[in-house]
């Protein structure tokens, strides 16, 4: 193909549009619709482009994709489905050590159709506490046991035929009454494979396969719908012992670092330090800590905006630099504390600056379709992290619940006055822990049922890389090389460019996405 261009070329081509450094030369902070990027030169299929990234100096995805530590963003569900999609979840901090390091260990026991966190209940729970779990999680072959947890003995399960024919008065009866008692049960034994596991629920016909250990305690079980849901994870994002990459956050207080223990504990892969103006005493103090204690643990730093922020995380030892302050969709700082700065601008300069060190930068927030995840890669970010964009998927802890007719899922700011009421973790993100009043930096609201993140994170991959390819870059290291070289072409983008770029002049129309 270039030999085609060479051939037939009709010589000299004027120069056009700007390279990044022009772009960003005067003092304007710009968004990322305040540019567009020039296309380039397509002799590959979409398909082809290859989008793997480094999150931090030691971990490097297949996806550069990333779920943002809020608490109607990123528990364990979400993080197991990005991290299957070559991408990683971090889990947030707005809750008990406990309860985090357990979200941490749910992601890294994580195996393909094994479920190890099932509802569980005793012999003396009754039918009416079956029902409601079914009304709750939509399911009613229950496992019992001893005392209704798991790691306790089994001795039976309910299924909806042990149920189905009992009269509405019966819903005290006790589940010692209806079960199917333990030696009717076909279980299998910790350590079987899925394939094994597959072969038995066929024979036995059952609808769900206990897994207990050498005690008869139970450790996880097996449901057929499930099976027949599995699918394949090619870009999935594994350790070396081939279990899911899964990150957290914690703050810089000095309780922290015992949350840190249990986290790292639980096999956290990596820390981001969750501040919204990262450049503190606290943070590089944090940092030495973690470096000293946990010498292999990736630690993440942020948030910074500008190349003087950052300086002082890379001379501390930070692997990876967070950037993005007051461009999130939920997010009021800039408006209450008079500091911030545009997301292109921000992750152009500290990408621009912590590339020399060989520190990878996340572009967190403001992201609204596929074309700014784009924009943001192109900026010289190697990886991107959402949190309006990944709310109200099924994924995303919360009910769903209605309100006009609407199916809706709550997605609130971490330095909203709702989340810092819930614990202290997001007050201390947002400096206000000793404020005799509290300063909001963030509001609560709701966003529409997206569906599962299954089918949205496979758009998003698609979106990228027909981006790349229309800019005619086949990799982001590719990408990332012809904006420093100054090949990729940028262009400002008029108030009446933007409006002219966004649908218009139709009388109505139906946007739909993927
Ligand atoms: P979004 O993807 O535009 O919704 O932005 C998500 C990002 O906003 C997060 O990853 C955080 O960096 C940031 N953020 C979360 N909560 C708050 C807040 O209350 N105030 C300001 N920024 C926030």
């Amino acid at each position: 193909m270039a030999d085609y261009l060479i051939s037939g070329g009709t010589g000299y081509v004027p120069e056009d549009g700007l390279t990044a450094q022009q772009l960003f030369a005067n003092a304007d902070g710009l968004t990322y619709n305040d540019f567009l990027i020039l296309p380039g030169f397509i002799d590959f299929i979409a398909d082809e482009v290859d989008l793997t990234s480094a999150l931090t100096r030691k971990i490097t995805l297949k996806t550069p994709l990333i779920s943002s530590p809020m608490d109607t963003v990123t528990e364990a569900d979400m993080a197991i489905a990005m991290a299957l999609m070559g991408g990683i979840g971090f889990i947030h901090h707005n809750c008990t050590p406990e309860f985090q390091a357990n979200e941490v260990r749910k992601v890294k026991k994580f195996e393909q159709g094994f479920i190890t966190d099932p509802v569980v209940l005793s012999p003396s729970h009754t039918v009416g506490d079956v029902l409601e779990a079914k009304i709750r999680h939509g399911f009613s072959g229950i496992p019992i046991t001893e005392t209704g947890t798991m790691g306790s003995k089994l001795v039976g399960i309910v299924t909806s035929r042990d149920i189905d024919f009992l009269a509405e008065k019966d819903h005290t009866t006790l589940l010692s009454e209806v079960m199917t008692p333990r030696m009717e049960l076909v279980v299998a034994p910790a350590g079987v494979t899925l394939k094994e596991a597959n072969e038995i629920l066929q024979r036995s016909k059952k609808g769900k396969l206990p897994i207990v250990n050498d005690r008869d305690e139970l450790v996880a079980i097996i449901a057929r719908t499930d099976l027949k849901k599995n699918r394949d994870y090619p870009l999935a994002s594994k350790d070396s012992h081939k279990q899911l990459l899964c990150g957290a956050a914690v703050g810089t207080r000095e309780d922290d670092k015992y949350r840190l223990d249990l986290l790292t504990q639980a096999g956290a892969d990596v820390i981001v330090l969750d501040s919204s103006q990262g450049n503190s005493v606290y943070q590089i103090a944090m940092v030495h800590y973690i470096k000293q204690k946990y010498p292999h643990l990736q630690v993440i730093g942020g948030n910074v905006v500008t190349a003087a922020q950052a300086k002082n995380l890379v001379d501390a030892g930070v692997d990876g630099l967070r950037v993005g302050m007051g461009c999130g969709s939920i997010c009021i700082t800039q408006e209450v504390m008079a500091c911030g700065r545009p997301q292109g601008t921000a992750v152009y300069k500290v990408a621009e600056y912590a590339r020399r060190f060989g520190v990878p930068v996340i572009a967190d927030g403001g992201i609204q379709t596929v074309g700014h995840v784009v924009k943001a890669l192109a900026l010289g970010a190697s990886t991107v992290m959402m949190g309006s964009l990944l709310a109200a998927t099924t994924e995303a802890p919360g009910e769903y619940f209605f309100s006009d007719g609407v199916r809706l899922k709550k997605y609130r700011g971490m330095g909203s006055l709702d989340a810092m009421e819930k614990s202290s973790s997001s007050q201390k993100r947002y400096f206000s822990e000793g404020d005799k009043v509290k300063i909001a930096q963030g509001v609560s609201g709701s966003i529409q049922d997206k569906g599962s993140i299954q089918k949205f994170v496979p758009y998003l991959i698609a979106g990228i890389q027909h981006g790349c390819q229309d800019i005619g870059a086949r990799s982001l290291s590719v990408l990332r090389s012809m904006m420093y070289s100054g090949e990729l072409k940028f262009e400002k983008r008029t108030m009446s460019a933007q409006i002219e770029g966004g649908v218009h002049s139709l009388h109505s129309f139906e946007k739909r996405l993927y």
